[in-house]
């Protein structure tokens, strides 16, 4: 026993009198840890150091209660006990948690914690701590609006409030709670106007509120009708990200991102969570499901979760297929492997390579292990990790999951970088909605921009083949186009089968010389690559784009164009694609139409520069009007 806690012990108590002090002269125990906040050696500044004294039981419940708010608990008043002329003199305030639930229901928080403090009187009716636990057998509640979730925080002292005021800047987590609790209902009010606006606005936004039992708000999600119409046509693959934090209540932000026929990141909705437990992601995909009409994605692609959350995905979308984003791992990785980035120069780059570029998975397993010799990182345990959990996210067991494109090198937005360029980190809640719905709108505007250019491209490719003059994601297309020319195609005996690797592997051994047998069926309808890209992405590979030129054929199978890829992607859904006489005439027609726009576009530029060019292109086109009048009228009906 220290000596203060002795001196305390042997100390006078009063026996009789008034229920608390009067004592104006003296420094509030509030005053004293405020003004030592500075120097003080641990995070918290109200700390309930034995001996501290307080003129009233509910200032000493005020003073715990925000030692508790800094320490991520909540408390409440318990056992007291009188002496033989009935004045109380000993107070317990406990942690939350303290005992056992007797109905046994889940919902208890009860998990028999004993962090308290104890208060007796002093002789001139205070009270002073005469025992403080401060260990709890429960994890403690971190962020703003975890904290909120405690009964004894939504009731701070006036008192207390008005000492946090003082605070200020001093100490920006209690500054915080000052703010919060005096805006917290305000601002959820606020955020139900302006999303209760946002339905009148848009009949076919929806909205759904997750609230507990004591009726407060523990997450809202919603869409609006442009996001649900973007779902039913691009919702095969979608990726949810809670990265992205709101700083004034540190709540996590959710976003489901799917990918439109541009290549484009389109999004689908957003949720505001309290907290990021297994529940509170299971009530985050189910109720988005039911929100877009109860059609699941094939693939999610999500960051690393946390222990225990992979179920919660595998609960809600039993059929759907789930993996790691890229893009996290790298981020992640970037943090747990900082001191072997900064050790050795070159890990970074072969890492990298490893996980973007990779494709094979025996090159994999083989470039890994070297790897992780060459750089001495054996039993680096995070390695060790991302190898246990490689089917998660390494790219060669992704070829033939379905994740449109989403995972490559070119998408790197994860929905921090999307979020942060429109969004204040500190702005309240309501603001946070307004601001995400500018997002949307500049979304918007960027998709009809693409839509545009591409109703205006021509679409000739270089060899003179309208191989694809529907599809909205040319610069990909061309891109691959381009590198088949770098690869070579031995045909096998059946004629119909092809072995297809890159031209550089026959003359250095160095060049990657993974071969792929890409298979035409006989009926045209589609080629076959061993790679996975196109069950992976939806988009033709090199290689059986190497095929095709060989063979000379002059269109796409239409096995091997997806719709959501087309500009047809936006059409009613069950206007299933039936290529009819009629509609492959109005396609070549509107395929004619636009490239002679395009040719008479550059025409006139041209003949604008000088009169004699203005009068030799009018000549010339009165002369062709005329022919072309001739030649319909001689056409047969
Ligand atoms: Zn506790
Ligand atoms: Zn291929």
């Amino acid at each position: 026993m220290d000596n203060t806690v002795k001196l305390l012990t042997e100390r006078k108590c009063a026996v009789d009198g008034p229920d608390h002090r009067i004592s104006p002269s003296t420094v509030s125990p509030f005053e004293n840890a405020i003004a030592k906040s500075r120097d003080r050696s641990s995070p918290e500044i109200f700390i309930p150091a034995i001996g501290t004294t307080f003129n009233s039981c509910q200032e000493a419940y005020g003073f715990y209660n925000l030692y508790s708010w800094e320490h991520g608990f909540g408390v409440r008043h318990s056992k007291t006990r009188k002496n033989q002329f009935g004045y109380r003199n000993m107070h317990e305030i406990v942690c939350q948690c303290e005992g056992r639930s007797l109905t046994k229901s889940s919902a208890s928080c009860r998990s028999g914690c004993h962090a308290m403090i104890r208060l007796l009187r002093t002789d001139d009716h205070g009270w002073y701590i005469s025992m403080f636990h401060s260990e709890h057998n429960h994890p403690l509640s971190v962020g703003c609006c975890g904290k909120m979730q405690w009964n004894s925080h939504n009731e701070i002292d006036p008192l207390a409030l008005d000492f946090i005021k003082k605070l200020g800047e001093n100490n920006i987590s209690l500054g915080k709670l000052y703010n919060i609790i005096k805006s917290m209902k305000d601002d959820i009010g606020k955020t139900m106007e302006i999303l209760n606006a946002m339905k009148q606005n848009d009949n076919e936004t929806e909205i759904m509120v997750d609230v507990d039992s004591d009726n407060r708000m523990k997450a809202i999600l919603w869409c609006k009708g442009k996001n649900r119409e973007d779902y039913s046509y691009f919702g095969d693959v979608v990726t949810f990200d809670t990265t992205y934090r709101t700083n004034m209540y540190n709540m996590p932000f959710g976003l489901y991102v799917g990918v439109n026929e541009h290549f484009q990141s389109t999004i689908f909705g957003g949720v505001l969570m309290c907290e990021e437990t297994a529940a509170a992601f299971e009530w985050a995909f189910e109720s988005f499901i039911k929100i877009m009409g109860g059609k699941h994605p094939i693939t999610i692609l999500t960051g690393q979760p946390m222990q225990g959350h992979e179920s919660s995905y595998k609960k809600t979308m039993p059929d759907t297929k789930h993996r790691w984003c890229r893009w996290h791992v790298l981020r992640d990785a970037k943090e747990k492997l900082g001191n072997v980035y900064s050790k050795h120069s070159c890990f970074k780059s072969e890492f990298h390579g490893i996980i973007n570029e990779e494709v094979c998975v025996l090159n994999f397993e083989k470039r890994w292990e070297e790897l992780l010799v060459k750089y001495d990182v054996v039993d680096n345990s995070y390695l060790q990790l991302l190898y246990k959990k490689r089917r998660m996210r390494a790219r060669p067991y992704f070829m033939g999951v379905f994740c449109a494109g989403m995972t490559s090198t070119q998408r790197s937005e994860s929905a921090n970088h999307v979020l942060k360029h429109f969004i204040t980190r500190s702005s309240p809640m309501h603001l946070f909605v307004r601001q995400y719905n500018n997002l949307l709108k500049s979304r918007r505007a960027e998709e009809a921009r693409e839509e545009h250019s591409t109703s205006l491209r021509c679409r000739v490719l270089k060899h003179g083949m309208p191989i694809e003059t529907d599809a909205a994601v040319y610069k990909i297309f061309t891109q691959e186009l381009f590198m088949s020319a770098s690869f070579v195609a031995k045909e096998l005996e059946n004629s119909s089968s092809f072995e297809v690797r890159s031209a550089g592997s026959l003359l250095d051994v160095s060049v990657d010389s993974t071969t792929h047998k890409v298979d035409r069926l006989t009926d045209g309808s589609m080629v076959k690559c061993s790679c996975g890209w196109f069950e992976h992405s939806g988009l033709i590979c090199r290689h059986a784009l190497k095929v095709l030129v060989r063979c000379d054929v002059q269109k796409i199978p239409p096995g091997n164009i997806m719709r959501r890829w087309t500009t047809r992607a936006r059409e009613a859904k069950n206007n299933t694609p039936s290529v009819t006489e009629e509609g492959e005439t109005s396609e070549k027609n509107s395929y004619r139409h636009n490239l002679l726009c395009m040719a008479m576009y550059d025409l006139s530029q041209d003949a604008s520069l000088s009169e004699e060019g203005f009068e030799l292109v009018m000549t010339a086109i009165s002369t062709a009007r005329k022919n072309l009048s001739d030649l319909n009228r001689d056409r047969p009906a």
